[in-house]
């Protein structure tokens, strides 16, 4: 006998047949740190405030896009926690209608003051991106001598208790070598899944290239030269990450190869700039201004369509490995990563 297909609910399927579940959405392009790979030490520039969405705006675009098939929802920045009262905005996001996720990436230096209204405002799941546990190399490489800080905004996170918090380091050629093992040890004992993201060309002084960047599998061959680690079967949930568990039954680690190995078949994420420009790839030289049809007194039908369009349209993938790879005018605090 035939069954009734079960109502799915809607769906945002772009040109290559990929279902579009996740919004990352940036709140500011500000941020108290000033990361080697991400921004230039000084003199950045920074965008105009008034063309920062506002929370309400925001929040109807995430609306929109909930009723599109939008369900998990990601908050970054720039430094998400440099835009006041976040938590307002996590608590208007966490009761639309179809969205089960709300999470944010924090370097975590206000966390310690804002965890527990974060989470009491609803945000489920956290990032925290760190990226050496040595003073030194955490200064070296942020710019910004605080380690003790952001440690102690980690500490309060857990203390708080989100579903989950996962640490985000970026992986350099000649800087993240030393400080594997120590944020695995970290991870273990702590309960925290680290995640090794290799370095992309995003960073604003242009530094990158394909020999600084530390290699999944040189980082899997690193850990495996201590312990024994098990690769998990993610088909059924997949994300950027590959993961792995140790046999030892504590924790588990993900790795995630944007360069030597990327993910872009199984893309399900679209992101908004804190300027309101929809971006359907971390590395699209194209947007779409949500922002103006917002202000112009566009219906939700009129951004519905832009959304539907851009997502059409989705790159099918980047192309850092291939030589006409055009680097993106933005550089990642201005995107939201
Ligand atoms: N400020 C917050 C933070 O650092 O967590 C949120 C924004 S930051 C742009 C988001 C993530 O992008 C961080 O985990 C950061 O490490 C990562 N990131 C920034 N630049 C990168 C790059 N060039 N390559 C790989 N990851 C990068
Ligand atoms: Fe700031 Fe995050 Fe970029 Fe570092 S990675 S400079 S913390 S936005």
């Amino acid at each position: 006998m035939d069954t009734e297909p079960q109502n799915q609910g809607p769906t945002l399927v772009d040109g290559m047949g990929r279902t579009i579940v996740n919004l990352r959405i940036s709140v500011t392009d500000r941020c108290n740190f000033r990361c080697t790979y991400c921004m230039p030490a000084d003199n950045v520039e920074f965008m105009d405030r008034v063309n920062l969405l506002s929370f309400e705006e925001v929040t109807r675009i995430a609306t929109i896009a909930s009723k599109m098939g939008i369900n998990r929802l990601r908050l970054t920045g720039g430094e998400p926690l440099m835009r006041k009262d976040l938590p307002v905005l996590v608590n208007m996001l966490s009761n639309i209608d179809g969205i089960d996720d709300v999470a944010m990436t924090t370097n975590a230096f206000f966390l310690k003051e804002s965890a527990s209204a974060l989470k009491d405002a609803g945000l489920k799941r956290l990032n925290v991106s760190l990226d050496a546990l040595d003073p030194e190399k955490f200064r070296d490489v942020n710019r910004r001598d605080c380690l003790d800080q952001v440690l102690a905004g980690l500490a309060e996170a857990s203390r708080v208790g989100f579903k989950s918090i996962k640490i985000n380091a970026v992986a350099m050629r000649n800087f993240s070598e030393t400080e594997i093992m120590s944020l695995i040890e970290m991870g273990r004992s702590d309960g925290f899944e680290i995640r090794f993201i290799e370095f992309m060309p995003l960073d604003s002084d242009r530094i990158w290239e394909r020999d600084k960047v530390l290699f999944g599998h040189e980082i899997v061959d690193l850990i495996r030269g201590k312990y024994e680690l098990v690769p998990i079967d993610n088909s059924l949930d997949i994300g950027p990450a590959s993961e792995y568990r140790f046999a030892d039954g504590k924790g588990k680690i993900g790795i995630i190869t944007a360069v030597s190995n990327p993910f872009c078949d199984h893309c399900n994420r679209i992101r908004m700039t804190a300027d309101g420009k929809l971006r359907t790839c971390l590395f699209s030289t194209h947007e779409t201004n949500l922002k103006d049809i917002l202000r112009s007194g566009g219906s939700d039908e009129d951004i519905t369509l832009a959304i539907r369009e851009a997502v059409r349209i989705k790159e099918p993938g980047h192309k850092i490995n291939l030589d006409d790879f055009e680097r993106p005018v933005r550089a990642m605090h201005a995107i939201g990563g």
